[in-house]
């Protein structure tokens, strides 16, 4: 049995007092015991919204890091850097970081391996463009991502992934694929791990759905068969919103 997990990733987005201001609303509420809840924070905001969590359901996640332990490279942040701040969760490869900074299937590739091998839990995302929907690449497109994301992962390790399917052109446009779709997508996702690794790996491995999730489709999309919870952008950044996803 996978339990969902409804990850926030709140982007480039909340100040300390607007993080703290949310954490706080997020906190009174999420008794939820049959889902996990992790907020992916901007790396000025962990450290302050992790001792706020301290004794809460949540978990704290971030959203990048480098794949070296430490050294000559300005601006990054290593998994020994996030560990420190209580993290626990690293989304990796989001399409916004392959897009508008340059990450590669190669780069995605060494991040997952130093997260694991720092005992964090990436989440990997996957997704294709509109363009690449269009001319029904789709299906390639993200076996292509999660084989090369995968690339000297072993069975062992590949039981703490999480995996995000994100299609780009459902990312903060208001358009969702539809919940058979997705979930068509992340069955075949689920075939792809079988076929790398094995049935009972892609049995464990969590699988979720990123693309304008928000309180009116939660359900639907969760209630898919092979979808294993949401990872959400816009809709994670109001307290009532991402609750009632939450709650879904
Ligand atoms: P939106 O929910 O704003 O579409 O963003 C999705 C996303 O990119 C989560 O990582």
């Amino acid at each position: 049995m996978r339990i969902p997990i409804i990850a926030g990733n709140w982007k480039m987005h909340n100040t300390t007092e607007e993080a703290l201001k949310l954490v706080k609303e997020l906190k009174s509420e999420s008794g939820k015991t049959d889902v996990k809840i992790v907020i992916c924070c901007p790396f000025t905001v962990l450290s302050e919204v992790s001792k706020e969590i301290k004794g809460s359901s949540i978990k704290l996640g971030a959203q990048n890091m480098h794949w070296e332990d430490q050294g000559a490279y300005t601006g990054e942040i290593s998994a020994d850097m996030l560990k420190e701040q209580g993290v626990e969760y690293v989304i990796i490869g989001h399409s916004e970081r392959r897009q508008y900074f340059n990450e590669t299937d190669e780069t995605v590739n060494k991040k997952v391996k130093k997260a694991l091998e720092k005992d964090l839990i990436p989440i990997l995302c996957v997704g294709e463009t509109l363009e690449e929907r269009e001319t029904e690449k789709t299906y390639e497109v993200v076996k292509a991502q999660t084989i090369k994301a995968l690339d000297n992962v072993s069975e062992e390790k590949m039981k703490k992934i999480v995996i995000a399917y994100e299609p780009v052109w459902a990312i903060g446009t208001g358009k969702t694929a539809s919940a058979e779709d997705a979930n068509a997508v992340i069955a075949y996702i689920r075939e792809v791990i079988k076929e790398k690794y094995s049935e009972e790996v892609s049995e464990i491995v969590p699988i979720q759905y990123g693309g304008s999730v928000k309180a009116v489709n939660a359900a639907e999309i969760m209630n898919q068969e092979d979808i294993d919870g949401a990872l959400v952008g816009g809709a994670s950044l109001k307290a009532e919103e991402f609750l009632a996803i939450v709650n879904f």
